[in-house]
């Protein structure tokens, strides 16, 4: 994986490695826009970054939606691959997705997710300006947590989206998401507030949504943590609209 700022030749290179890794997988097909790939050494090269990422994210998102490597397939109405911009300054993972994710394909799309795009525009973002995704791609029957086996097969779409993306920041949503890709333990009440990194990539751990909905007076921790990645990424949070009426 290529690391620092990325250019077109690295995305090419993160494109390359990502279809290594198909055929590795034994995966002899992947949906690829052959116009686009045509095109590529036509067009700027702004342009040609986000075109590489757009493609690679697309390739990941099939690869996704067929996946039965692990039992879960069988219980999911939709995979639910994760969405949002390519090249975020963030990237925030949760656990898995729920009913509303599963029934729609979209994550964090319930009052989790309601809570956590109020925490995102709190910070000057919108949804689509960031990347929002899970450890887990499947929903597991009745919300029960990932089975460590679950997350290791699923964890690799993770990290091949993490390195088209490329995110300045990740903010990892919750103990789940921390054990997935940082492989600790430590209970996320000591962890939360605390820099790690994730190969290369600054990772803030902070309380998952959900907990939020059960734990409001934790709300204020969540928000000391999201000031600091936006303390991290040289912005401020933008002034708090009073209320009318
Ligand atoms: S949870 Fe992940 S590994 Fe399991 S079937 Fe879904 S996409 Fe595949």
């Amino acid at each position: 994986m290529t690391t620092g700022k990325p250019t077109f030749s690295s995305l090419l290179d993160d494109l390359k490695a990502w279809l290594e890794y198909q055929l590795e997988e034994g995966n002899r097909t992947v949906e690829m826009d052959p116009e686009l790939l045509k095109n590529l050494a036509h067009i700027p090269r702004r342009k040609a970054d986000q075109a590489a990422a757009d493609a690679g994210l697309k390739s990941i998102t099939e690869t996704i939606k067929a996946c039965t490597n692990c039992a879960l397939n069988k219980t999911r109405t939709n995979t639910v691959p994760g969405q949002g911009a390519a090249h975020p300054d963030i990237m925030f993972i949760g656990e898995a997705p729920g009913a509303d994710e599963d029934q729609q394909g979209l994550a964090f799309v319930g009052r989790a997710g309601k809570l956590l795009t109020k925490m995102i525009e709190a910070m000057g973002y919108t949804r689509d300006e960031v990347f929002i995704g899970n450890i887990l791609k499947c929903r597991p029957p009745n919300n029960r947590a990932p089975m460590p086996e679950e997350m290791e097969t699923c964890t690799p779409y993770l990290k091949a989206q993490i390195a088209l993306l490329k995110p300045k920041v990740i903010v990892a949503l919750g103990a789940t998401s921390v054990k997935g890709l940082l492989n600790i333990k430590t209970g996320i009440s000591k962890l939360r507030g605390q820099w790690h990194t994730f190969e290369g990539t600054n990772l803030m751990p902070t309380y998952h949504p959900a907990y939020l909905l059960r734990n409001p007076s934790a709300k204020k921790d969540v928000w000391d943590d999201l000031k600091d990645v936006l303390k991290h990424l040289g912005r401020k949070a933008p002034p708090v609209r009073k209320r009318t009426g």
